[in-house]
């Protein structure tokens, strides 16, 4: 019998976050089912619940950040016993035969693959459910172990705006003498820094907001550009060799593609609701590249937080109750977000 969770979700991209009932299925053998203690609140939640990217189904039950304690485990699982502390981030699951899926790019799956939330939910039809939900089954798969040691809540951010920055950062080889720079400190940018700065590189960071500046340097950014002074941006023309752009609205790429050294590359992160354009000028004169990345596969993902383990990084965090909700979104809009939401999912069961 599938049992009954509590959740938030959107019935309409107008619509705000409200309580709603949603199924989840019970255990099957390969699969671990979490009461959820933790769920972090990401960009893309609002993007997808307000429709401002194609193809979402609603009733939208949003969230990919999630830290949970497993209440009960199939047969065959062996990853997990009841207790313990167990993670999911942004997908439940993929075909796993596919050459993507063969090299750990799930994520890239031919099939497509079956995110956590807003993709056909092949076990109970409709489509999937996310975090901002009292509990969630998903097969162990692609499920995390999470290392011992670190908080908790300021962990569920490590599921999606964690290995978001780590898998480009590690793709395009970035460490000792690389200079790096990070657009947008949100949940992903103040992601990117910690990361850039643990890889030993040298790191600029570029925030829009003044405010921003002195949590940039304490965050680990050797330099910190407004990137509204002219002056301070012309002062790194042609000076970086990698830029992480993790803004979530729209903005002159053209600006930052012209920070880059012959030969440098700028990964998009964040995707805005329309189109960006790109100057060919940009990108021939001198020879650049202009690239993207999404997430990371779920052995990354697990190399990610072990990672995070070794060296003590977690988020740094705001804990909100479920029902404060609407209020995080507006303030993350507002780029008022310091620098993740986390939504203690006790205050929904205690409703
Ligand atoms: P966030 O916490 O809201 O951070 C976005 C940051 O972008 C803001 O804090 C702000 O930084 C900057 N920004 C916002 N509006 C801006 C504007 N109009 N002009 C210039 N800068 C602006 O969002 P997030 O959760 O980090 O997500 C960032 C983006 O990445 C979203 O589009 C999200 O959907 C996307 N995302 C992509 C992936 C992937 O796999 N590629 C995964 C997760 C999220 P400053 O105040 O410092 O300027
Ligand atoms: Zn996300
Ligand atoms: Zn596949």
């Amino acid at each position: 019998m599938p049992t009954q969770a509590k959740a938030y979700g959107s019935a309409s991209p107008n619509s705000k976050l409200a309580p709603l009932q949603i199924t989840r299925r019970d255990p099957g053998p390969t699969d671990v089912e979490m009461e959820i203690l933790f769920c972090g609140v990401c960009h893309s939640d609002v993007h997808t619940a307000r429709g401002e990217w194609p193809g979402t189904n609603y009733a939208c039950v949003p969230g990919h950040e999630i830290i949970g304690r497993v209440t009960r485990v199939g047969a065959k699982v062996t990853k997990f016993e009841v207790g313990d502390i167990g993670a999911t981030g942004c997908m439940v699951d993929s075909c796993r035969t596919c050459p993507s899926c063969r090299k750990g790019l799930e994520q890239f799956c031919a099939s497509g693959a079956i995110f956590t939330y807003n993709s056909p939910d092949r076990h109970l039809g409709g489509h999937t459910f996310g975090g901002y939900s009292s509990g969630i089954t998903v097969d162990e798969a692609f499920t995390l172990l999470v290392p011992a040691g670190l908080d908790l809540a300021a962990t569920a951010p490590l599921l999606c705006a964690g290995i978001t920055t780590y898998s480009p950062m590690r793709h395009w080889k970035i460490g000792p003498g690389s200079k790096v720079g990070i657009v947008g400190l949100g949940g992903l940018g103040h992601m990117g820094v910690k990361f850039a700065r643990a890889f030993g590189a040298h790191v600029v960071l570029f925030t829009t907001s003044p405010s921003k500046v002195a949590d940039g340097l304490r965050l680990g950014a050797h330099e910190v550009v407004v990137s509204s002074d002219p002056a301070a941006m012309a002062a790194r023309a042609g000076s970086l060799d990698f830029i992480l752009d993790c803004v979530s609205a729209q903005h002159d790429l053209n600006a930052y593609l012209s920070l880059l050294k012959v030969d440098g590359t700028l990964c998009l992160v964040g995707v805005p609701e329309q189109p960006l354009a790109v100057h060919a000028f940009s990108v021939i004169m001198p020879r650049r590249n202009f690239t993207g990345s999404c997430i990371g596969g779920i052995a990354e993902t697990q190399e990610m937080l072990d990672f995070c383990g070794k060296h003590g990084i977690v988020s740094d965090i705001e804990l909100i109750p479920m029902q404060k909700i609407n209020e995080a979104w507006d303030r993350m809009i507002r780029q008022d977000v310091r620098y993740r939401f986390v939504i203690d999912m006790a205050s929904l069961r205690q409703r």
